[in-house]
């Protein structure tokens, strides 16, 4: 099927749709405009990270709310993931202030939701 056609077919209008899934649709130089570039990635890190060692939490804002032993668990930068806080598809920009870095396991869990 024509890429436009698919593009058609998912609007924007859904809901509970998750970049993920838009990927799919989208040309490859689009889909690299929604991605987060890796200088964000580090800025949202480091803050993200500073702030959890003083609160005694994890750094994934998932994990640090979930009730299982990686609570408090600081993760290296590698072994996390930049996620949208408003889904790149609803409007949501690739800028540090939508950018937050979740656990890979976490990062994975919501993009199969
Ligand atoms: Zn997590």
């Amino acid at each position: 099927m024509p890429i436009e056609k698919v593009v058609k077919r998912t609007t924007f209008a859904q809901s509970d749709r998750d970049d993920r899934e838009y990927w799919f649709c989208r040309t490859p130089a689009e889909r690299t405009a929604a991605l987060f570039d890796d200088a964000t990635k580090r800025s949202v890190y480091e803050k993200q990270t500073s702030d959890a060692k003083a609160k005694g939490k994890s750094n994934c804002p998932l994990c640090a709310a979930g009730p299982d032993a990686n609570k408090g668990k600081i993760y290296e930068l590698r072994e996390m993931d930049a996620d949208h806080v408003a889904a790149w598809s609803k409007g949501g920009g690739s800028s540090a202030n939508n950018c937050q870095m979740l656990c890979i396991t976490h990062n994975r869990a919501k993009g199969n939701r």
